[in-house]
């Protein structure tokens, strides 16, 4: 708990970026602090392994799915220590070879994600990470580019989580987050 309350005291409201009325969340302070930032992989990690474990001891992590563009600072580690494997989802038209593509609404209009096609094989266990889980909208579309490839989405994770958005209810899987903001 007095970790979490560390990586807390880090984050740093900034009121009114990108545009007026939203308050952003940086992560960055965070990574800046090598003890934050082992503390922050190292929470996700234990996380993971226990829940594993008390779900099934047949239940290995063999994809961590990191988000543009956040989601790539934390999900190598993450992989690494697993000994998973990494596969980032995109802003559309980012990666090469055959992608699977979600469209996905947005406040203001509409977005699309892709995954490369040969990235998660059928029935493979996944676990999607980013650094903030606000409307769903991002988490939600990625778990479908995952379905899409066959994999099986076990877990969403985020460094913070904007309750009073109750989006976590949307995902088909359990969401995890470190910090609630409400
Ligand atoms: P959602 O799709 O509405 O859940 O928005 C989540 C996405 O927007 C994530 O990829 C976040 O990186 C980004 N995001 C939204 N608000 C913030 C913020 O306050 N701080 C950092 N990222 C944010």
């Amino acid at each position: 708990m007095a970790d979490v309350e560390y990586l807390k005291s880090l984050l740093k409201s900034h009121p009114d970026f990108p545009k007026k009325g939203i308050v952003f969340l940086d992560i960055f302070p965070l990574l800046r602090d090598p003890v934050a930032f082992e503390t922050l992989i190292t929470h996700f990690v234990h996380h993971i392994t226990s829940q594993t474990i008390t779900r099934s001891s047949t239940r290995k992590i063999d994809v961590i799915v990191g988000l543009d563009a956040r989601g790539f600072l934390l999900g190598p580690i993450i992989a690494l220590r697993l000994g998973a494997a990494f596969v980032p989802v995109r802003k559309k038209g980012k990666l090469p070879g055959e992608c699977a593509t979600v469209t996905y609404e947005k406040e203001y209009g509409s977005d699309s994600f892709d995954i490369q096609a040969d990235a998660i094989q059928p029935g493979q266990n996944v676990i999607v990470v980013d650094d903030l889980i606000a409307t769903g909208g991002s988490a939600k579309a990625a778990g479908e580019l995952v379905s899409k490839l066959g994999g099986n989405v076990l877990e969403y994770l985020f460094i913070i989580e904007l309750t009073f958005l109750n989006a976590t209810g949307k995902l088909d899987a359990p969401a995890y987050s470190i910090v609630k903001v409400d």
